[in-house]
């Protein structure tokens, strides 16, 4: 059913990963309409070539007339291992006192990627500073959400906001992820990285080794928060229980990474494109569904 008042603004809210980047060129080109902003969330923590992703993306936009806004909320390694910061909460795997395995709950991808965005898409909207909390009245923007078709279960409307009219182009086209990889392929884009912070509890045997292998400075880094995070990062666990990145719970440097899962031996196909979208192993961060896991509970 159309609705009754018209977007103010078309927006796109960024990962910088696959799919987002196949929207924002899109957009770019003109083979989609025309956005107003492309806002990407920094968590400060991505990998460099996360970065050089979005530098090369912002050019593109730039040329194009469309503005790239980076919005933040700090730094999510520095807040975490932080005691006198307000902390966020990062999914660790943990060891309970008495031997058994929890998790830590999953805050960081909405204090650190979904409100700093939506602060900007209220800003944008025109809601006063310094806090912009209230959108003046009758102004709506459309957001842009690069879900892909294999992703429909992603689709939600739980965190529904008054000022936010959420648009999902990506199904609209019938695109999956394979099929955003081959149109990237086609322009030059196919080296484009899943985004996800470097010290990410989600990320899977295949994307720790590839960080080991390929980038040592970001494989230390995050063995550098394991190590740090054991007692529970910045305010220590509740229940004195020891925190990992890795899921089998054994510290990052010696946990077995080698080992191929059985979503990667599933997943193995001689396809380029299955082995560019590195299947069987999480797909990376993204504000509105967080592409790295399940949610998990407290
Ligand atoms: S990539 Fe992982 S650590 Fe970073 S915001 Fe998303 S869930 Fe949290």
């Amino acid at each position: 059913m159309p609705h009754a008042i018209a977007p103010t603004l078309r927006l796109q809210s960024c990962g910088a990963g696959v799919q987002s980047t196949v929207l924002a060129l899109m957009a770019a080109e003109g083979l989609l309409p025309r956005l107003d902003g492309v806002v990407f969330a920094d968590t400060g923590w991505e990998p460099a070539q996360v970065y050089a992703q979005v530098d090369r993306l912002a050019a593109v936009l730039a040329d194009a007339g469309i503005p790239m806004y980076r919005v933040s909320a700090g730094n999510l390694r520095t807040d975490s291992l932080d005691p006198t910061h307000r902390f966020a909460s990062v999914p660790y795997y943990v060891r309970n006192p008495d031997g058994t395995d929890g998790m830590g709950r999953r805050q960081c991808t909405a204090e650190y990627k979904l409100k700093p965005i939506n602060r900007k898409v209220r800003e944008l909207l025109g809601a006063a500073p310094p806090l912009y909390r209230r959108v003046p009245a009758g102004r709506v923007a459309e957001q842009w959400i690069g879900f892909s078709t294999d992703e429909i279960h992603r689709v939600s409307d739980h965190d529904r906001l008054s000022y936010v009219r959420k648009r999902y182009p990506l199904l609209e086209l019938g695109m999956s992820r394979k099929d955003c990889l081959r149109w990237l392929v086609a322009r030059g884009w196919g080296s484009t990285v899943k985004s996800a912070c470097i010290g990410c509890p989600f990320h899977g045997n295949a994307q720790w080794r590839a960080m080991r292998d390929q980038h040592p400075d970001e494989w230390a880094d995050a063995i550098a928060f394991d190590t740090a995070i054991r007692k529970g990062g910045a305010r220590g666990l509740p229940l004195h229980g020891q925190a990992f990145l890795h899921r089998s719970r054994i510290p990052l440097a010696l946990a077995p990474i080698d080992r191929v899962t059985r979503g990667e031996w599933a997943d193995r196909s001689p396809d380029i494109f299955d082995a560019l979208a590195e299947l069987g192993d999480p797909d990376g961060c993204s504000p509105y569904g967080c592409r790295s896991g399940a949610a998990v509970a407290a």
